[in-house]
Protein backbone atom coordinates (compact mmCIF):
# COMPACT_ATOMS: atom_id res chain seq x y z
CA UNK A 1 0.00 0.00 0.00
CA UNK A 2 1.27 3.65 -1.03
CA UNK A 3 2.00 6.06 1.89
CA UNK A 4 0.27 9.46 2.54
CA UNK A 5 3.86 10.90 0.73
CA UNK A 6 3.93 8.85 -2.23
CA UNK A 7 0.36 9.50 -3.19
CA UNK A 8 1.59 13.33 -2.54
CA UNK A 9 4.31 12.40 -4.90
CA UNK A 10 2.26 11.16 -7.46
CA UNK A 11 -0.15 13.78 -7.35
CA UNK A 12 2.81 16.43 -7.98
CA UNK A 13 3.37 14.50 -11.00
CA UNK A 14 0.24 14.79 -12.11
CA UNK A 15 0.37 18.65 -11.34
CA UNK A 16 3.23 18.55 -14.10
CA UNK A 17 1.51 16.45 -16.50
CA UNK A 18 -1.66 18.92 -16.32
CA UNK A 19 0.24 21.79 -16.56
CA UNK A 20 1.87 20.50 -19.92
CA UNK A 21 -1.11 19.31 -21.50
CA UNK A 22 -3.23 23.70 -20.51
CA UNK A 23 0.63 24.85 -21.27
CA UNK A 24 -0.43 28.29 -22.84
CA UNK A 25 -4.00 28.06 -22.98
CA UNK A 26 -4.33 30.84 -20.89
CA UNK A 27 -7.23 28.48 -19.08
CA UNK A 28 -9.21 30.19 -15.97
CA UNK A 29 -10.90 28.51 -12.89
CA UNK A 30 -13.68 29.54 -10.80
CA UNK A 31 -14.82 28.37 -7.05
CA UNK A 32 -17.58 28.29 -5.20
CA UNK A 33 -17.07 27.06 -1.51
CA UNK A 34 -19.69 26.55 1.00
CA UNK A 35 -19.85 25.99 4.80
CA UNK A 36 -17.52 26.03 7.41
CA UNK A 37 -14.13 27.40 7.91
CA UNK A 38 -12.32 24.28 7.06
CA UNK A 39 -13.97 24.02 4.05
CA UNK A 40 -12.69 27.58 3.01
CA UNK A 41 -9.18 26.30 4.41
CA UNK A 42 -9.63 22.97 1.71
CA UNK A 43 -10.57 25.37 -0.90
CA UNK A 44 -7.55 27.04 -0.47
CA UNK A 45 -5.56 24.07 -1.12
CA UNK A 46 -7.56 23.28 -4.11
CA UNK A 47 -6.91 26.40 -5.47
CA UNK A 48 -3.23 26.05 -4.54
CA UNK A 49 -3.36 22.83 -6.71
CA UNK A 50 -4.66 24.43 -9.66
CA UNK A 51 -2.79 27.70 -9.94
CA UNK A 52 0.44 25.40 -9.97
CA UNK A 53 -1.22 23.37 -12.65
CA UNK A 54 -1.97 26.74 -14.34
CA UNK A 55 -5.24 27.81 -13.96
CA UNK A 56 -5.56 31.08 -13.20
CA UNK A 57 -8.74 32.50 -10.67
CA UNK A 58 -11.70 34.19 -11.89
CA UNK A 59 -14.66 35.27 -10.53
CA UNK A 60 -16.66 35.16 -13.66
CA UNK A 61 -18.09 31.95 -14.64
CA UNK A 62 -18.73 33.09 -18.58
CA UNK A 63 -14.91 33.41 -19.18
CA UNK A 64 -14.63 30.06 -16.78
CA UNK A 65 -12.65 26.84 -18.23
CA UNK A 66 -13.06 24.96 -15.05
CA UNK A 67 -15.54 25.36 -12.40
CA UNK A 68 -15.34 23.56 -9.02
CA UNK A 69 -18.00 23.72 -5.99
CA UNK A 70 -16.78 22.59 -2.37
CA UNK A 71 -19.64 21.74 -1.37
CA UNK A 72 -20.98 21.43 2.87
CA UNK A 73 -23.86 19.14 3.91
CA UNK A 74 -24.64 20.68 7.38
CA UNK A 75 -27.04 22.69 5.83
CA UNK A 76 -30.72 21.93 4.79
CA UNK A 77 -30.62 24.57 1.94
CA UNK A 78 -27.20 24.04 0.28
CA UNK A 79 -28.64 21.02 -1.36
CA UNK A 80 -30.78 23.36 -3.56
CA UNK A 81 -28.12 26.41 -4.14
CA UNK A 82 -25.76 23.61 -5.22
CA UNK A 83 -28.20 22.08 -7.90
CA UNK A 84 -29.84 25.11 -8.66
CA UNK A 85 -25.80 26.65 -9.53
CA UNK A 86 -24.97 23.37 -11.27
CA UNK A 87 -28.40 23.54 -13.34
CA UNK A 88 -27.57 26.51 -14.56
CA UNK A 89 -24.37 25.84 -15.85
CA UNK A 90 -25.53 23.34 -18.35
CA UNK A 91 -25.81 24.94 -21.25
CA UNK A 92 -22.38 26.74 -20.36
CA UNK A 93 -20.90 23.77 -20.18
CA UNK A 94 -22.01 23.34 -23.88
CA UNK A 95 -21.54 26.79 -24.97
CA UNK A 96 -17.84 26.94 -23.67
CA UNK A 97 -16.69 23.24 -23.07
CA UNK A 98 -16.91 24.09 -18.95
CA UNK A 99 -15.44 21.07 -16.82
CA UNK A 100 -17.27 20.60 -13.97
CA UNK A 101 -15.76 19.38 -10.37
CA UNK A 102 -17.80 18.85 -7.41
CA UNK A 103 -16.29 18.16 -4.31
CA UNK A 104 -16.39 18.17 -0.39
CA UNK A 105 -18.74 16.94 2.43
CA UNK A 106 -21.77 16.45 0.39
CA UNK A 107 -20.21 14.44 -1.53
CA UNK A 108 -19.85 11.48 0.90
CA UNK A 109 -23.77 11.38 1.25
CA UNK A 110 -24.87 8.59 -1.05
CA UNK A 111 -28.44 10.03 -1.93
CA UNK A 112 -26.56 13.15 -3.43
CA UNK A 113 -24.81 10.91 -5.37
CA UNK A 114 -27.91 9.22 -6.64
CA UNK A 115 -29.42 12.58 -7.62
CA UNK A 116 -26.15 13.29 -9.44
CA UNK A 117 -26.30 10.20 -11.53
CA UNK A 118 -29.93 10.78 -12.16
CA UNK A 119 -30.19 14.43 -13.21
CA UNK A 120 -26.59 16.00 -13.65
CA UNK A 121 -24.57 12.77 -15.26
CA UNK A 122 -23.03 16.04 -16.92
CA UNK A 123 -20.90 16.19 -14.24
CA UNK A 124 -16.81 15.75 -14.84
CA UNK A 125 -15.16 15.19 -11.50
CA UNK A 126 -16.99 13.90 -8.39
CA UNK A 127 -14.38 13.76 -5.25
CA UNK A 128 -15.11 13.15 -1.50
CA UNK A 129 -13.53 14.67 1.91
CA UNK A 130 -11.06 12.19 1.70
CA UNK A 131 -9.97 12.55 -2.51
CA UNK A 132 -9.16 16.11 -2.47
CA UNK A 133 -5.59 15.90 -2.97
CA UNK A 134 -6.15 13.67 -5.97
CA UNK A 135 -7.62 16.40 -8.31
CA UNK A 136 -4.69 17.11 -10.63
CA UNK A 137 -5.09 13.07 -11.49
CA UNK A 138 -8.75 13.52 -11.40
CA UNK A 139 -7.98 16.84 -13.89
CA UNK A 140 -5.39 14.78 -16.20
CA UNK A 141 -7.91 11.92 -16.89
CA UNK A 142 -10.62 14.35 -17.94
CA UNK A 143 -8.62 16.99 -19.86
CA UNK A 144 -6.46 13.60 -21.42
CA UNK A 145 -8.90 10.96 -21.85
CA UNK A 146 -12.46 12.64 -21.94
CA UNK A 147 -13.47 10.31 -18.96
CA UNK A 148 -16.20 11.40 -15.92
CA UNK A 149 -14.68 10.60 -13.13
CA UNK A 150 -16.65 9.68 -9.19
CA UNK A 151 -13.57 9.79 -6.65
CA UNK A 152 -14.84 9.17 -3.42
CA UNK A 153 -14.31 6.80 -1.06
CA UNK A 154 -15.30 5.80 2.54
CA UNK A 155 -12.54 5.86 4.86
CA UNK A 156 -11.41 6.75 8.80
CA UNK A 157 -9.00 8.92 6.72
CA UNK A 158 -5.61 10.18 6.51
CA UNK A 159 -3.73 13.27 6.74
CA UNK A 160 -1.93 14.65 3.77
CA UNK A 161 1.20 17.36 4.19
CA UNK A 162 2.57 19.26 1.38
CA UNK A 163 -0.09 20.23 -1.38
CA UNK A 164 0.63 23.75 -2.36
CA UNK A 165 -2.15 26.07 -1.40
CA UNK A 166 -3.17 30.01 -1.96
CA UNK A 167 -4.46 31.63 0.51
CA UNK A 168 -7.75 34.26 0.65
CA UNK A 169 -6.07 36.64 3.32
CA UNK A 170 -2.88 38.38 3.49
CA UNK A 171 -3.29 38.44 7.50
CA UNK A 172 -5.00 35.62 9.06
CA UNK A 173 -3.32 32.42 7.70
CA UNK A 174 -5.81 29.20 8.36
CA UNK A 175 -3.99 26.05 9.90
CA UNK A 176 -6.46 23.13 10.14
CA UNK A 177 -4.62 20.72 12.37
CA UNK A 178 -6.88 18.02 12.50
CA UNK A 179 -9.77 16.32 10.55
CA UNK A 180 -12.63 14.49 11.26
CA UNK A 181 -14.35 13.73 14.22
CA UNK A 182 -15.26 10.76 16.86
CA UNK A 183 -18.19 12.91 18.64
CA UNK A 184 -21.53 11.67 17.03
CA UNK A 185 -23.59 14.57 18.13
CA UNK A 186 -26.98 13.47 17.27
CA UNK A 187 -28.07 16.48 15.14
CA UNK A 188 -24.77 16.29 12.84
CA UNK A 189 -23.80 14.64 9.93
CA UNK A 190 -19.72 15.94 9.82
CA UNK A 191 -18.45 12.27 11.78
CA UNK A 192 -20.01 10.50 8.98
CA UNK A 193 -18.82 12.54 5.72
CA UNK A 194 -15.17 13.29 7.29
CA UNK A 195 -14.57 10.47 9.10
CA UNK A 196 -12.58 9.55 12.55
CA UNK A 197 -10.00 12.20 14.14
CA UNK A 198 -6.86 11.98 12.94
CA UNK A 199 -3.91 15.05 13.77
CA UNK A 200 -1.34 16.74 11.83
CA UNK A 201 2.14 16.13 13.42
CA UNK A 202 3.23 19.01 15.91
CA UNK A 203 6.00 19.53 13.42
CA UNK A 204 4.11 19.59 10.41
CA UNK A 205 2.20 22.67 12.21
CA UNK A 206 4.82 24.56 13.47
CA UNK A 207 6.86 24.39 9.87
CA UNK A 208 3.53 25.54 8.58
CA UNK A 209 3.20 28.28 11.45
CA UNK A 210 6.54 29.57 10.58
CA UNK A 211 6.16 29.67 7.04
CA UNK A 212 3.29 32.05 7.19
CA UNK A 213 4.91 34.36 9.80
CA UNK A 214 8.36 34.61 7.45
CA UNK A 215 5.41 35.70 4.72
CA UNK A 216 4.21 38.56 6.84
CA UNK A 217 0.91 37.10 8.27
CA UNK A 218 0.11 38.29 12.28
CA UNK A 219 -2.61 36.05 13.00
CA UNK A 220 -3.40 32.38 12.71
CA UNK A 221 -6.26 30.37 12.76
CA UNK A 222 -6.23 27.02 14.63
CA UNK A 223 -9.04 24.19 12.87
CA UNK A 224 -10.24 21.29 13.57
CA UNK A 225 -14.08 20.03 14.25
CA UNK A 226 -12.63 19.56 17.92
CA UNK A 227 -9.39 21.25 18.42
CA UNK A 228 -9.04 20.67 21.55
CA UNK A 229 -8.99 16.58 21.31
CA UNK A 230 -5.72 16.99 19.47
CA UNK A 231 -3.74 14.36 19.40
CA UNK A 232 -5.44 12.80 21.64
CA UNK A 233 -6.22 9.18 19.45
CA UNK A 234 -2.55 9.18 18.53
CA UNK A 235 -1.60 9.27 22.43
CA UNK A 236 -4.34 6.67 23.00
CA UNK A 237 -3.04 4.62 20.28
CA UNK A 238 1.09 5.14 21.56
CA UNK A 239 -0.38 4.18 25.03
CA UNK A 240 -1.92 0.64 23.47
CA UNK A 241 1.33 0.32 22.12
CA UNK A 242 0.61 0.70 18.23
CA UNK A 243 2.36 3.84 15.92
CA UNK A 244 5.61 3.01 17.76
CA UNK A 245 7.59 4.15 14.85
CA UNK A 246 6.14 7.54 15.51
CA UNK A 247 6.21 7.66 19.22
CA UNK A 248 9.11 10.57 18.64
CA UNK A 249 7.15 12.79 17.28
CA UNK A 250 5.41 13.17 20.10
CA UNK A 251 8.14 14.15 22.22
CA UNK A 252 7.99 17.30 22.87
CA UNK A 253 3.86 18.57 21.92
CA UNK A 254 1.44 15.73 22.41
CA UNK A 255 -1.74 18.04 23.18
CA UNK A 256 -3.26 21.30 22.08
CA UNK A 257 -2.28 22.86 25.64
CA UNK A 258 1.24 22.22 24.61
CA UNK A 259 0.70 23.13 20.92
CA UNK A 260 -0.49 26.76 21.43
CA UNK A 261 2.20 26.78 23.76
CA UNK A 262 4.75 26.02 20.92
CA UNK A 263 2.79 28.16 18.56
CA UNK A 264 3.03 31.23 20.97
CA UNK A 265 7.05 31.17 20.41
CA UNK A 266 7.32 31.59 17.13
CA UNK A 267 8.56 34.62 16.07
CA UNK A 268 6.29 37.16 13.58
CA UNK A 269 2.98 35.88 14.81
CA UNK A 270 1.10 37.82 17.06
CA UNK A 271 -2.54 36.13 17.38
CA UNK A 272 -4.10 32.96 17.49
CA UNK A 273 -7.37 32.02 17.41
CA UNK A 274 -8.61 28.45 16.92
CA UNK A 275 -12.23 26.84 16.08
CA UNK A 276 -13.65 24.96 17.06
CA UNK A 277 -13.42 23.46 21.00
CA UNK A 278 -15.97 21.16 22.51
CA UNK A 279 -16.74 21.87 26.06
CA UNK A 280 -16.13 18.44 27.61
CA UNK A 281 -13.08 18.48 26.02
CA UNK A 282 -11.83 22.04 27.68
CA UNK A 283 -8.97 20.97 30.35
CA UNK A 284 -7.30 22.60 32.87
CA UNK A 285 -4.13 22.70 30.31
CA UNK A 286 -5.55 23.96 27.69
CA UNK A 287 -7.06 26.88 30.19
CA UNK A 288 -3.41 27.69 31.56
CA UNK A 289 -2.52 27.48 27.96
CA UNK A 290 -4.66 30.09 27.18
CA UNK A 291 -3.82 32.18 30.28
CA UNK A 292 -0.05 31.82 30.12
CA UNK A 293 0.30 32.64 25.96
CA UNK A 294 -0.16 36.37 25.32
CA UNK A 295 -0.66 35.75 21.74
CA UNK A 296 -3.49 33.44 22.33
CA UNK A 297 -6.77 35.88 21.90
CA UNK A 298 -8.77 36.03 25.24
CA UNK A 299 -11.80 35.35 22.96
CA UNK A 300 -12.88 31.74 23.14
CA UNK A 301 -15.48 29.98 21.15
CA UNK A 302 -17.27 27.96 23.35
CA UNK A 303 -20.27 26.02 21.23
CA UNK A 304 -23.07 25.59 23.60
CA UNK A 305 -25.89 24.10 21.64
CA UNK A 306 -28.54 23.49 24.16
CA UNK A 307 -28.47 25.24 27.57
CA UNK A 308 -30.71 22.49 28.75
CA UNK A 309 -28.96 19.40 30.45
CA UNK A 310 -32.17 17.34 29.00
CA UNK A 311 -31.24 18.44 25.28
CA UNK A 312 -27.60 18.21 25.48
CA UNK A 313 -28.04 14.66 26.89
CA UNK A 314 -30.30 14.04 23.77
CA UNK A 315 -28.21 15.64 21.16
CA UNK A 316 -25.53 13.47 22.58
CA UNK A 317 -22.98 16.76 24.16
CA UNK A 318 -21.59 15.02 26.98
CA UNK A 319 -21.81 17.94 29.13
CA UNK A 320 -24.69 19.73 31.49
CA UNK A 321 -26.14 23.06 31.58
CA UNK A 322 -24.23 23.20 35.30
CA UNK A 323 -20.60 21.73 33.87
CA UNK A 324 -21.05 24.30 30.60
CA UNK A 325 -21.38 26.91 33.20
CA UNK A 326 -19.00 26.17 35.86
CA UNK A 327 -16.17 25.72 33.03
CA UNK A 328 -17.57 29.48 31.88
CA UNK A 329 -16.71 30.57 35.38
CA UNK A 330 -14.01 28.73 35.98
CA UNK A 331 -11.89 30.43 32.89
CA UNK A 332 -13.36 33.91 33.78
CA UNK A 333 -11.68 33.22 36.99
CA UNK A 334 -8.30 31.85 35.57
CA UNK A 335 -8.31 34.33 32.53
CA UNK A 336 -9.22 38.37 33.27
CA UNK A 337 -11.26 39.17 30.85
CA UNK A 338 -11.93 36.77 29.08
CA UNK A 339 -14.92 37.08 26.16
CA UNK A 340 -16.86 34.24 24.72
CA UNK A 341 -18.83 33.67 21.29
CA UNK A 342 -21.12 30.60 20.67
CA UNK A 343 -23.02 28.14 18.61
CA UNK A 344 -26.76 27.40 19.55
CA UNK A 345 -29.23 25.64 17.66
CA UNK A 346 -33.15 26.10 18.29
CA UNK A 347 -35.84 23.36 18.06
CA UNK A 348 -33.67 20.33 18.08
CA UNK A 349 -36.26 17.35 18.37
CA UNK A 350 -38.23 17.13 21.67
CA UNK A 351 -37.03 20.71 22.45
CA UNK A 352 -39.60 21.99 25.35
CA UNK A 353 -40.46 25.29 26.35
CA UNK A 354 -38.34 24.97 29.61
CA UNK A 355 -35.42 23.07 27.85
CA UNK A 356 -35.30 26.62 25.54
CA UNK A 357 -35.83 28.88 28.73
CA UNK A 358 -32.70 26.79 30.05
CA UNK A 359 -31.20 27.83 26.33
CA UNK A 360 -31.83 31.48 27.26
CA UNK A 361 -30.69 31.56 30.94
CA UNK A 362 -27.54 30.44 29.73
CA UNK A 363 -27.01 33.09 27.19
CA UNK A 364 -27.81 35.75 30.06
CA UNK A 365 -25.64 34.37 32.30
CA UNK A 366 -22.67 33.92 30.46
CA UNK A 367 -22.97 37.10 28.43
CA UNK A 368 -21.66 36.59 24.83
CA UNK A 369 -19.87 38.80 22.71
CA UNK A 370 -21.34 37.22 19.45
CA UNK A 371 -23.84 33.68 19.20
CA UNK A 372 -24.38 32.25 15.93
CA UNK A 373 -27.83 30.66 16.21
CA UNK A 374 -29.24 28.19 13.67
CA UNK A 375 -32.78 26.91 13.38
CA UNK A 376 -32.12 22.66 13.61
CA UNK A 377 -32.88 21.44 10.39
CA UNK A 378 -32.75 17.47 9.72
CA UNK A 379 -29.88 15.95 8.07
CA UNK A 380 -30.46 12.42 6.35
CA UNK A 381 -28.03 9.66 8.23
CA UNK A 382 -28.14 11.20 11.47
CA UNK A 383 -29.72 10.29 14.52
CA UNK A 384 -31.74 13.47 15.51
CA UNK A 385 -33.13 12.91 11.58
CA UNK A 386 -35.03 9.76 12.56
CA UNK A 387 -36.18 11.11 16.03
CA UNK A 388 -39.84 11.44 16.69
CA UNK A 389 -40.53 14.31 18.23
CA UNK A 390 -39.76 17.16 15.61
CA UNK A 391 -40.20 20.83 16.70
CA UNK A 392 -42.92 22.39 13.92
CA UNK A 393 -41.53 24.68 11.83
CA UNK A 394 -43.48 27.70 13.21
CA UNK A 395 -42.08 26.90 17.01
CA UNK A 396 -38.70 26.94 15.76
CA UNK A 397 -38.74 29.85 14.13
CA UNK A 398 -40.78 31.72 17.08
CA UNK A 399 -38.17 30.76 19.58
CA UNK A 400 -35.26 31.46 17.63
CA UNK A 401 -36.79 35.26 16.96
CA UNK A 402 -36.63 35.69 20.95
CA UNK A 403 -33.35 34.19 21.20
CA UNK A 404 -32.25 36.48 18.66
CA UNK A 405 -33.97 39.61 20.21
CA UNK A 406 -31.98 37.92 23.87
CA UNK A 407 -28.95 38.10 21.40
CA UNK A 408 -29.02 41.40 20.07
CA UNK A 409 -30.03 43.11 23.53
CA UNK A 410 -26.92 41.91 25.57
CA UNK A 411 -24.49 42.57 21.92
CA UNK A 412 -26.22 46.47 22.09
CA UNK A 413 -25.22 46.41 26.08
CA UNK A 414 -21.99 44.98 25.46
CA UNK A 415 -20.71 47.03 22.12
CA UNK A 416 -21.62 50.38 24.65
CA UNK A 417 -18.83 49.16 27.11
CA UNK A 418 -16.46 49.09 24.07
CA UNK A 419 -17.18 53.42 23.41
CA UNK A 420 -14.35 55.44 23.98
CA UNK A 421 -11.98 52.48 24.80
CA UNK A 422 -8.40 51.81 22.62
CA UNK A 423 -8.49 48.65 21.17
CA UNK A 424 -6.04 46.90 19.54
CA UNK A 425 -6.68 46.41 15.99
CA UNK A 426 -5.23 44.05 13.16
CA UNK A 427 -5.82 46.44 10.03
CA UNK A 428 -7.32 43.48 7.29
CA UNK A 429 -7.25 45.77 4.26
CA UNK A 430 -10.16 48.29 2.70
CA UNK A 431 -13.80 47.87 3.71
CA UNK A 432 -15.81 46.20 1.47
CA UNK A 433 -18.79 48.80 1.98
CA UNK A 434 -16.35 51.97 1.41
CA UNK A 435 -13.26 51.09 -0.34
CA UNK A 436 -12.45 54.22 1.35
CA UNK A 437 -12.18 52.91 4.54
CA UNK A 438 -9.87 50.56 6.28
CA UNK A 439 -11.11 47.41 8.20
CA UNK A 440 -9.60 45.32 10.91
CA UNK A 441 -10.56 43.28 13.77
CA UNK A 442 -9.97 43.79 17.72
CA UNK A 443 -8.88 41.07 19.60
CA UNK A 444 -12.52 40.02 20.50
CA UNK A 445 -13.22 39.66 16.73
CA UNK A 446 -15.24 42.61 16.70
CA UNK A 447 -15.09 43.93 13.81
CA UNK A 448 -13.72 48.06 13.29
CA UNK A 449 -13.96 50.53 10.39
CA UNK A 450 -12.00 54.01 10.63
CA UNK A 451 -9.99 56.01 8.03
CA UNK A 452 -6.52 55.53 7.97
CA UNK A 453 -3.81 54.80 5.13
CA UNK A 454 -3.15 51.26 3.52
CA UNK A 455 0.03 51.10 4.58
CA UNK A 456 -1.63 50.27 7.88
CA UNK A 457 -2.95 47.06 6.69
CA UNK A 458 -1.29 43.97 8.55
CA UNK A 459 -0.41 45.76 11.49
CA UNK A 460 -1.37 45.90 15.15
CA UNK A 461 -2.72 49.16 15.33
CA UNK A 462 -4.41 51.55 18.40
CA UNK A 463 -8.09 52.29 17.47
CA UNK A 464 -10.69 54.40 19.54
CA UNK A 465 -14.12 53.39 19.21
CA UNK A 466 -16.21 56.10 18.40
CA UNK A 467 -19.68 54.68 17.36
CA UNK A 468 -21.30 51.24 18.18
CA UNK A 469 -23.53 49.74 14.68
CA UNK A 470 -24.23 46.73 16.34
CA UNK A 471 -22.24 43.78 14.27
CA UNK A 472 -19.47 46.55 13.71
CA UNK A 473 -17.73 49.40 15.36
CA UNK A 474 -16.60 53.05 14.16
CA UNK A 475 -13.18 53.96 14.83
CA UNK A 476 -10.69 56.50 15.18
CA UNK A 477 -6.70 55.75 14.77
CA UNK A 478 -5.17 56.62 17.82
S1 LIG B 1 -18.26 17.88 17.78
FE1 LIG B 1 -20.39 17.38 17.34
S2 LIG B 1 -21.09 19.21 16.19
FE2 LIG B 1 -18.85 19.26 16.13
S3 LIG B 1 -18.31 18.19 14.23
FE3 LIG B 1 -18.25 16.66 15.87
S4 LIG B 1 -20.29 15.72 15.82
FE4 LIG B 1 -20.44 17.64 14.68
Amino acid sequence: MMTEIQEIEIQKQYMQKVAKLIENKDLKYTILTMGCQLNENDSEKICGMLEEMGYRKTEDIEDANLAVFNTCCVRENAEERLFGKIGNLKNLKEKNNLIIAVGGCMMQEQHILDKIKKSFSYIDIIFGTHTLHKLPEDLYKVLEDQKKIKDVIDIDGNVYEDLPIKRNSKTQGSVTIMYGCNNFCSYCIVPYVRGRERSRKPKDIINEVKELASQGYKEIMLLGQNVNSYLRSEMEAIQQGKLKDEAGDYKEINSFAKLLRAINQIEGIERIRFVSPHPKDFTDDVIEAIADCGKVCKCIHLPLQSGSTNMLKVMNRKYTKEQYLNLVEKMKTKIPNIKFTTDIIVGFAGETEEDFEDTLDVVKKVGYEQVFMFIYSRRVGTPGDKMPNQIPEEIKHKRFDRLKDLVESQIAKTNKSYLGTAQKVLVEGPSKNNEKMLTGRTESNKVVVFEGDKDLINSIIDVEIIEDHMWYFKGKVL
